[in-house]
């Protein structure tokens, strides 16, 4: 389902806040917020009422790696953070961006799973990093390219298949390859034992929303970022 977008004087996002256990803060930066920088988020969270000591980040490299905050900046894919007073952030343009807290709000994480993260399984990795009953585990799949936009060759397509089934996208009345990287990874940890009542999914797709969206399929190399943010309350 959509979340209601608002406006802030940093530019549109979603706040996602109310989706996590208490003490959690989150949100998703839309295209056309002032930057997606560590300093940036840290404003844009303190506009919001949020005490922050720390935004931490990664060098993305489309890796399956789970990093501890404490070890950023660093190659990685995931980031968790334990530490009140601190977020995580990721950023995306069509890649699937996931959001975990712990069910007692202590541990957080931020991810980006592209097609070679999520076939290295990255989504499951971070859920176990977290530590916690994936039960009681929260977890928000932001906005992404959808099979809609996402055609692949029929190689990739195959090893997609190979390693999750049937979960891997329609194929079109084109008779196209389409991965549909939001539910493969949906689909990896509701199999790990997240309730589908704390598997919250974004449906638009960034390729077709172009008024909200950056979308690097459409835009190439001119596409913005945008970020997805969660951390604890000092
Ligand atoms: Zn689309």
């Amino acid at each position: 389902m959509d979340s209601e977008v608002f406006s802030s004087p940093e530019g549109p996002y979603l706040n996602l806040t109310g989706r996590f256990p208490e003490g959690i803060y989150a949100y998703f930066l839309l295209k056309g917020h002032a930057g997606v920088s560590p300093e940036e988020i840290a404003r844009f969270l303190a506009g919001r009422g949020h005490e922050v000591s720390a935004v931490h980040r990664v060098d993305q490299v489309h890796s399956a790696r789970v990093v501890e905050s404490e070890e950023t900046p660093c190659e990685a894919d995931a980031i968790l953070c334990r530490r009140p007073g601190e977020a995580v952030r990721v950023v995306v343009a069509d890649c699937v961006p996931l959001l975990l807290a712990s069910g007692d709000g202590t541990a957080v994480a931020a991810v980006h799973a592209g097609w070679r993260g999520t076939l290295g399984r990255i989504a499951e990795a971070a859920l176990s990093a977290l530590g916690s009953d994936p039960e009681k585990v929260v977890a928000f799949l932001g906005p992404s390219v959808g099979p809609c936009c996402y055609r692949v060759d029929a190689s990739r397509h195959a090893r997609f298949r190979e390693a999750f089934g049937g979960v891997t996208g329609p194929s079109g009345a084109d008779g196209a390859d389409r991965l549909d990287l939001a539910a493969i990874n949906a689909a990896r940890l509701a199999a790990r034992g997240v309730r589908p009542e704390r598997l919250h999914r974004e449906t638009r797709c960034t390729s077709c929303d172009v008024a909200l969206c950056c979308s690097y399929r459409r835009d190439g190399e001119r596409a913005g970022r945008m970020a997805a943010v969660i951390g604890r309350e000092a």
